[in-house]
C-alpha cells in the first residue's frame, strides 16, 4: 500500500553535466561519458533505495532531455533544419528539429540502459518515454502535414520501444505528456487516442504523466497566468479514465489543481504528487503526509502512489536527496496511520460482533 515513486529524471552529477540546468550539455566524451552515465545511474538508484522508494527510475542519466533524448534515435528527423517554434502553446520558444521524412528508430533505443540498469534496481524499476503528443509539440513537420498523423507514427516507434523495455524486465513504462496540459481539447480528439496506440499490447504496469512543467522560470510564469484554480485536468481526465492506461502521474504539491478533480480517475492508479519541483526548499515528512491525506479524500489508498510533481532534473542534487528522503518518509507515516486505524476498526468490529453473540 502506498507504494512510493518518482516522475523520472533527477540532476545529474556535475561530473556528467553541467548541474542546475535543462539541455545541459555533457562534460565528458566517448567511452569516458557512457561509464559516467552508467555510474551516476547506480547512485540514484541507490539514492533511491536508501530513500525508501519503492518503484525507482535510473533517473534519466543517459539524455540530455526527456524528449529528444528519443529522438535523436531516430530516422527521418533533419538535425540540421532546424525551426523555431513556441512549444506547449508558445510557454516558450526552442529550435526544434524538422521531421522530413517517415520516422522510424533506428535501432533499439534504451535497451542498453535497461539490460544496466535492471540487475542493479532490487525493487520495481520505472522507464520513462516521452508521449506522442508532447513529441509533435518539440519538434516541426515537414513531412505528416498533421499532428494527430504524426502523432501516431511516433506513437507505433514507441509502442515497439517499449515492448522490447517490457521484455528486459521493466515493471512501468511511464509516458511523459506535458503538452496534454496545454492542448486539452487536442487531447480529448486525439492525444489519448495516440497514447492508447503508444501503449497497445503491454502487460506491465503503464502510466502517464502530465504535469505543470519542470520548476524553471517559463513555467513558473506561465503557472501564474493560470488563475487561482487549475482547471486543465478537468478536461482531459474522462478521455485518461477511459484509456488503457493503468496509472495517472499528476502534480498536487504547492499546486493550484482542485484535488477533487482525482475523483475524476475512479478506475486509474494515481501518482499523486507531494514533492514541489519548482523550489528548493525541502519538504518534511509532514508536509508529504499532509499532501498525501488531502489527496486520499478522493482516491483509495489502494490506488496511491505517492511521487514526486514532476522531474527533479533542475534542482540541486543535495536537494533532491533531501526530497527523495521527504517522500519516502512522508508516505511511512501515512501508511502507519492508515494501518493503525485500520487495526482499530477491525478491532472494533470484532467487539461488536463479540457482543451480538453474547447477547442470542
Ligand atoms: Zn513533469
Amino acid at each position: 500500500m502506498l507504494e512510493t515513486t518518482v516522475a523520472g529524471s533527477l540532476p545529474k552529477p556535475s561530473w556528467l553535466a553541467e548541474p542546475e540546468k535543462l539541455w545541459a550539455a555533457w562534460r565528458v566524451q566517448g567511452e569516458e561519458l557512457e561509464q559516467a552515465k552508467r555510474d551516476a545511474t547506480l547512485i540514484w538508484i541507490k539514492e533511491q533505495e536508501d530513500a525508501g522508494i519503492d518503484i525507482v527510475s535510473g533517473g534519466e542519466q543517459f539524455r540530455i532531455h526527456f524528449v529528444h533524448g528519443f529522438l535523436e534515435h531516430c530516422n527521418g528527423i533533419d538535425w540540421e533544419k532546424k525551426t523555431r517554434m513556441g512549444i506547449r502553446d508558445d510557454r516558450y520558444v526552442v529550435d526544434v528539429p524538422t521531421v522530413t521524412g517517415p520516422v522510424g528508430r533506428k535501432y533499439s533505443i534504451h535497451s542498453a540502459e535497461v539490460r544496466f540498469a535492471r540487475p542493479h534496481a532490487p525493487n520495481k524499476l520505472k522507464f520513462t518515454l516521452p508521449g506522442p503528443m508532447t513529441i509533435c509539440d518539440t519538434i516541426a513537420d515537414e513531412h505528416y502535414g498533421s499532428r494527430p498523423e504524426m502523432a501516431m507514427a511516433f506513437a507505433e516507434l514507441l509502442n515497439e520501444e517499449a515492448k522490447e523495455l517490457e521484455a528486459l524486465g521493466v515493471d512501468t513504462i511511464q509516458f511523459d505528456e506535458p503538452a496534454f496540459n496545454a492542448f486539452m481539447q487536442d487531447t480529448v480528439e486525439w492525444g489519448a487516442d495516440a497514447l492508447n496506440r503508444a501503449a497497445k499490447g503491454l502487460k506491465c504496469t503503464t502510466a502517464v504523466h502530465i504535469c505543470y512543467g519542470y520548476g524553471i522560470k517559463e513555467n513558473i510564469d506561465w503557472k501564474k497566468t493560470l488563475g487561482s484554480e487549475w482547471r486543465q485536468y478537468e478536461e482531459i481526465f474522462p478521455a485518461l479514465n477511459r484509456s488503457k492506461i493503468d496509472q495517472v502521474s499528476l502534480e498536487c504539491a504547492n499546486s493550484k489543481v482542485p484535488l477533487e478533480l482525482i475523483g475524476l480517475l475512479k478506475d486509474k492508479d494515481v501518482l499523486v504528487g507531494a514533492i514541489d519541483v519548482a523550489t528548493s526548499e525541502v519538504e518534511s515528512p509532514e508536509q508529504v503526509a499532509a499532501t498525501l491525506r488531502a489527496a486520499m479524500e478522493f482516491v483509495d489508498p489502494e490506488r496511491t502512489y505517492p511521487c514526486t510533481n514532476c522531474g527533479l532534473a533542475p534542482l540541486p542534487r543535495g536537494v533532491s536527496v533531501g526530497k527523495l528522503k521527504a517522500l519516502g518518509a512522508g508516505a511511512k507515516l501515512v501508511r502507519k496511520e492508515l494501518k493503525k486505524s485500520r487495526k482499530s476498526k477491525s478491532g472494533k468490529k470484532h467487539k461488536k460482533e463479540k457482543a451480538k453473540k453474547g447477547k442470542k
